[in-house]
This record gives C-alpha cells, structure tokens and sequence, in this order.
C-alpha cells in the first residue's frame, strides 16, 4: 500500500529508544533514559502566560500562514540584535516545530537527484527529509580529533555536478561540537562560490558552554545571507518541545516556494503558540543562562564519569544537550555469552544490562558512539552513569571467530512494477531499441536458464539481476544455435523511465526498466515459461508449495494472508516431510499420473519464514539475500519499533523479519540432503488455504465444484502489478479464451488425480487448521 519511499523509511530511532524505555518502565523497571532530546525545565511562565492571554482574548482563528507579523518581526529584531543581519518579515516563515521548516526547505529546494551534502554524524532526520523530497543524500564524514567538523577539503572531494546543498547543524545533535566563526567563514565561502545553498539548523543556537561564541551564518553578509536558509526554533531554548513552534529565516524566493507548501499543509501554526513564541523572544531571557549554567553542569559531570571508562573517548562538546562517547573498543566484547558487535548491540546491551536508555551510533550515521543526553536530573546522570561504568567493566573479550559478512542486496525499486501485456510490434520495436540504446557492450551480460524444459535468456546490464538469475535456475548452454524459447532484457539505468515492465506474448518477449527486485524477474520467468511449456508440452504450473510426505506429493496453495507460511513450516517438520518447492512449481504427466518438478535451483524464501522456521535463520546466513534489514531505521515492523525483541538489537549484523520484500536464494539440500529434498514427486493431494469468515472449516469438493472454485479463485491481495488470477496463480500471463480453455483442462484432470481439501483458516484457530491438515495426510 505504501509507496517505495515511505517503506524505506521507519520510525525516528529516537521515538523508538523512547517507546521502549517507557514500556520497560511500565513492567516496573527502574530504566533511567539518556534517549531524550528535550529540556527536563519547564516552559518560563511569562511565555505561557502570553499564551494564555492569547486564548482569553480569543486569538483563536486561522492565523496567517507564514506566521502572525508580531511574532516575524520579533524573529527579525532578533537577527538585526544579535548578528548584526538585515532581514524583512517576508523573510521569515513560521511553522510547526523546526523540524517542519527542515523538510518544507527539502521539499522546496530539491529535485529528483539533487545531491544534499549532509555531514556525518547527522541529526537522525536529516537523510529522511531529503530523500522524502526526491534529493540524494551524500554523507561528509567528520572525525572525531576534529570535533566532528567538516573542513573546506572534506566539501570539495564530495562535490559533483549534481551537488545542490549542504545541511549544517551548529552545534550538533548527536556531537554537541560547533564550528567557530573562522571555521564557518572559510566553509560558507566555498559554499558561495560553489553555488551551494546552505541549510543550517542552529536550533540549539542558545545552548552553548565554557563562554563559546557561535555565530549564526546569517552573520556573514549578504552573499551569504542570499545563499542560506536559517532553521531554529523554541522547542530547545525556552524548552517549548510540545508546543510545537520553528521557524525559518531565509531568500524570500525560497520562503515564499516553503509558504507555498505549507498553505496547503497545515495553514500555519498554532495562533496561540505563536503568541507564546513573541513573548519568548521579547521577554526576559534569564531562564535561557539558568537553563544554560545547568547544562553546562551537567555535561561536565558526564564527561568526568566517561573520562574514567577504560577504552572511551569523548570530545568534549561546545553546545547541546549530548556528549557522543566513543566506546567502540567494547564491540567484539560479551557478556554472559551475548557478543556484543556495534553501537546497537552496546545500546541493546545498556538497556537490559544497565538499564540506561540511549541511541546508537548506527542513528546518526556513525556506528563507533552511542549518544547521551544529558537533558535529564543530575541525580538520573549520578545513577546512569555509575550503572554505564559498571556494565562496561562486566564485558569481556569474545574467543568466537566473527560471522561471516551478509551477502546482502538492497535495491532502489523494493515493488513490483505493473506488467503491461504488449499486442503491437511497432512498440516492441520500440522497447528493443530503447534496450540497444541503453546496455552498452561493455556492460552486456547474457545467460541461458532452463526452466522445466523452456530455455529462457536474461540479456542485461544489471549485475543483481544476473547475479539473482543465475543462483536461482538450473543454467542452460548459451550457445549460437541453441535459440531460447523466450528472452528477458533486464535494462538499468533506463532515461526518463519509471521501473517499468513489459511482455510482448508473439516473439516471447519481455521487458525490465529500471528495477533489479528480483522478485519482478523471476515472475516474468515463471509467467513466459507457464506460456510456453503449456503450448509446448502441455506443462502446468501450480503457483504455490510443495512438499514430499510419506503420501506423496501435497501441494500447497496459499493466497497472501491465508497463513501459507505457518502451514509450510509445519509441513516440513514432519520427519517424512522433503522439500520439493516453495513458491511455484511445474506438473506434467508421465505414465497417466501427475509428476511435479521442482524447477528452481536455489528457492527464492521469504526471509521472515525464518520466525517459523528457526533453522532456516542458518541456511539464510549463507545465502545471497535481498533487501535483508541491517539497520534498524529501516525495520518497517510495529512489534520491534515498540519494544519488541529485535536481533539488530542484539547486535545480529541483520533482521529477517522486519520487512515483507526481504528474500533469499536458498539452496534445498542444506535443509538436510536428499533425505530432506526431492525434485521430483507425485502429487497427492492438493491443499487450498482460504480465508472466509462464513463457509465450512473444511471441505472436500467434487473435482467439478473444485475446477468452479479454482476458476474463480482470484489472489485477493495484490501480488504488486499481478492482477486477480483464476487457479490461485499469480504468475500467469495470459488468459485468452483457449488458454482458460487448457487451464481448465489441465486443472481436471489433476483435480481428478489428487483430491482439493480447502481449509478455511479464518473460522478455524491456527492449531486446529494445522491439525486438520495434519490429519488429511495422515
Ligand atoms: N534539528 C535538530 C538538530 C534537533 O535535534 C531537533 C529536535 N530534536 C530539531 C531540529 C527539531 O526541533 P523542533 O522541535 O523545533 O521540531
């Protein structure tokens, strides 16, 4: 349902160290959190009094979208005050927390593929935002002997032709560091004469120790001031988080294109906040020093206890609220035969063993830290801190070789592309010379498969999608008068295309732009060998399981949602169970019975079977995966994002579960040799899962009610592009009259020879529809 963009994305990391420390607090554990990112003051009075004024005098209607005059013309007084920087209030735009100032700014500024420079360690959010408005972020990375600051070298060797901005945040979250006024000269004269905008978030501009002077960039002159966008807010100097209230300050072109947006968002901000907002800038400041002197405090405090930890360094930070400790000569270390071995295994580690809540490293882009806040009392920084010291002191060196790296493939298209049926040659002579305009020869790779018999080609300049086709199939020879019953061109880097995908039914062929998800290829495959090996021999495919028990052959058909997986691994724990297939294989007749081949070298398996599966977990480990989770900002499961128990939490180096594409190509042997695999079987009984809250539990219809139901069995969700199929198959291509015609036959005479029992999961519990089924086969 959602889109490829937002399915990469998962929640702040933050929010989620935070939902899991209040649920362990909840069960009556003592967690002491260093996660926050907000002051622990209260808003200072005079601010909510104003907002209170606002409210009994009704200031309660739209306000004007950029924000109320009296609160820009504060923000600019502000600028004028302290940096010396001209601008109007229609430079000014107010919103909802900076953080929507930030992503109005991307999605204002950038196009698809403009390159964003974002200096490493970045505030979490910071990639999110600009991949969200189509940019392309490029990570600076910073070292820690240099405060984490990005010198003018470490811009220029990231610069291309596509390099549109650079996000700065003074100081930073995660680091606490800031760039001086000369650092940040020589860093905005590059940038001008690089025409590269600058973003720069300074919302912990007021939080700044040991009499550091920051400067706004909005102080360095016009040329500068033309070319930056300023970002900051009330949330962390008049600890006004959940008031919700930022605002940017910048060229009136780029203000007036983030109004635009924010018009028909959310019409501004809240009226009454607002008013809060004016008092907070023309008021008494005095909180700010309170607040300030607190901190300041505090982050000594924290680096004293980190200054006594064996093996940790820290810079020691000019402003915010949060030291970013570097503890990664712990990594490798374990504890009670938990290894730990990255900055989410340390945090993971903390949490249960310290009962200290933090963010890792992996957050921010770098994986050797982990952050504290230290936005919290002095009395949870004593007991905090006194628990870290402790929990460090208990890990000791692991003796276990390291596993092995993952062979892991993420790929830019995650979906399906809708497959269009091609009638017309004209077009597919047009697609084949889009496919010669596009694979170079120095990039051209072809292979021969043969699947059931067909021979298919992959010509293609996609090194996944060869790499994918020639583990899965059984390879068949490529040679100059061996002519392949169907080609696929599989075409990267395709201009001006959206991933695309085609099938041309009268010369066999089909088309990929743009997307190396290997599911999309392997599909095609299955759908133009279920063509072709149909009119040829009379082949027919069963889009779905099976697996060889002491019956025989038993067929699994599950619809997505019918509980396939569960029902699979149950099958295959049986003692006489041998894997045949997983997802789509071939029957054909020998001797007047039904023979199925499994045609599939390697089995492309979801990886999350693993949770039922647990052996599979090792056999996945050796695999070539795709689209495996290894970083938790991209886990798209609710149950790990609050609190659930996540491997990457653990330290695992990935997750098999936190995502629906994730695959691998799994060889069937190593699920225990051939006493554990057959390639060819019998079919004995044909199993159908279907999910109806009315009807029978179970039912064993004749072969003429079963050929009906089968017919009209559409896949009720949607396999991406494939539409609603008859015969519970989603890989089928074509479904002409006389195909239906074949269809029907082919499905008689097997329903004929292996008895259709449908077992309706919806009315049953898991455990009674898996005894059911245990019981047909006996
Ligand atoms: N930028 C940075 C660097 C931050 O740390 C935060 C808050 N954690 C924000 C922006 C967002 O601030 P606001 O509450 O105003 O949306």
């Amino acid at each position: 349902m959602l889109s490829d963009r937002v399915q990469r994305i998962g929640f702040s990391s933050t929010l989620r160290i935070a939902a899991k420390a209040a649920q362990m607090k909840k069960e009556g554990i003592d967690v002491v959190d260093f996660s926050v990112g907000e002051p622990d003051f209260p808003t200072p009075s005079n601010i909510k009094d104003a907002a209170k004024r606002a409210l009994d005098k009704d200031l309660t209607k739209y306000p004007p979208n950029d924000g109320i005059p009296d609160l820009r013309q504060a923000i600019c007084r502000k600028f004028k005050a302290e940096y010396g920087a001209d601008y109007s209030p229609d430079q000014v735009i107010v919103s909802t927390g900076a953080k929507q100032c930030l992503y109005n700014a991307a999605a204002a500024l950038f196009n698809k593929g403009d390159e964003v420079l974002i200096p490493e360690p970045y505030w979490v959010s910071y990639p999110h935002m600009v991949s969200l408005a189509k940019g392309v972020p490029v990570y600076v990375p910073t070292r820690e002997e240099n405060g984490f600051r990005v010198t003018v070298e470490d811009i220029t060797r990231h610069l291309s032709a596509a390099t549109k901005a650079i996000i700065l945040n003074n100081p930073s979250n995660p680091t606490g560091s800031a760039y001086s006024a000369s650092e940040l000269q020589k860093i905005l004269d590059v940038c001008v004469a690089e025409g590269i905008f600058v973003i720069s978030d300074e919302i912990y501009e007021k939080l700044i120790y040991d009499g550091f002077h920051l400067v706004s960039v909005a102080s360095f002159g016009d040329k500068v001031r033309k070319n930056s966008v300023v970002i900051n807010g009330f949330s962390k100097a008049y600890a006004m988080t959940g008031w919700r209230l930022g605002y940017a300050i910048g060229p009136k072109e780029l203000i007036e294109g983030m109004s635009k947006i924010q018009s028909h968002q959310t019409s501004g901000a809240t009226s009454i906040v607002q008013w809060a907002a004016v008092e907070a800038l023309n008021g008494p400041q005095h909180e700010i020093g309170r607040m300030r002197g607190e901190f300041e405090r505090r982050r000594n405090y924290v680096l004293y206890r980190l200054g006594q930890i064996p093996h940790c360094s820290c810079y020691k930070p000019e402003g915010a609220f949060y030291v970013y400790p570097n503890l990664s000569w712990y990594y490798d270390k374990s504890y009670d035969g938990v290894e730990i071995r990255n900055s989410a295994g340390l945090a993971y580690y903390l949490l249960k063993q310290a009962r200290v809540a933090l963010v890792p490293g992996e957050s921010f882009g770098t994986d050797n830290s982990i952050r504290i806040s230290y936005a919290t009392s002095m009395k949870n920084l004593e007991v905090g801190m006194e628990r870290i010291v402790e929990a460090l002191a208990k890990l000791s060196p692991t003796h276990k070789a390291k596993s092995a790296a993952l062979n892991n493939a993420i790929t830019k298209q995650q979906s399906f592309a809708p497959l269009q049926m091609v009638a017309d040659s004209r077009v597919r002579d047009g697609l084949a010379a889009e496919v010669e305009a596009t694979i170079t020869y120095d990039s051209y790779s072809e292979w021969n498969v043969n699947v059931g018999g067909v021979v298919l080609k992959l010509a293609t300049n996609s090194p996944h999608l060869l790499d994918f086709w020639q583990e899965n199939w059984y390879p068949s020879p490529l040679e100059q008068e061996l002519e392949p019953h169907g080609v696929i061109y599989g075409v990267k880097d395709a201009k001006g295309r959206e991933a695309s995908a085609f099938y041309h039914a009268l010369s066999r062929t089909g088309f990929l732009f743009n997307t190396a998800f290997y599911p999309q290829l392997r599909a095609l495959a299955f759908g133009m060998v279920e063509e072709i090996g149909s009119r040829m021999f009379d082949l027919q495919m069963i889009g779905g399981a099976c697996v060889e028990t002491k019956v025989g052959g038993v067929a699994l058909i599950s619809p997505p949602g019918t509980g396939g997986g569960t029902h699979f691994a149950t099958l295959l724990k049986r003692p006489d169970a041998r894997i045949h297939s997983a997802d789509g294989f071939f029957v054909r007749w020998a001797g007047g019975v039904p023979v199925a081949d499994s045609v599939e070298r390697k089995l492309l398996m979801k990886t999350d079977l693993a949770e039922k599966m647990p052996e599979l977990t090792r056999l996945l480990d050796r695999s070539k995966l795709e689209n495996v989770i290894t970083k938790r900002d991209d886990c798209q499961t609710e149950a790990c994002e609050h609190g659930g128990s996540c491997p990457l939490d653990r330290g695992e180096p990935r997750c098999y579960f936190g995502s629906e594409i994730s695959r691998g190509l799994v060889d069937p042997y190593w699920f225990g040799g051939p006493q554990k695999h057959v390639k060819r079987t019998q079919i004995r009984k044909i199993i159908l899962l279907k999910r109806e809250s009315f009807g029978a539990k179970l039912a064993k219809p004749s072969t003429d009610a079963a050929l009906k139901l089968f017919e009209e069995g559409a896949i009720l969700s949607t396999r991406g592009g494939y539409r609603s199929q008859p015969f519970y198959n989603p890989f089928i291509l074509d479904i002409s009259p006389d195909r239906l015609d074949q269809l029907r036959r082919q499905w008689r005479r097997l329903l004929d020879a292996a008895p259709l029992v449908v077992v309706n999961t919806e009315v049953m519990k898991k455990e009674e529809a898996l005894e059911a089924v245990a019981k047909e086969i006996g």
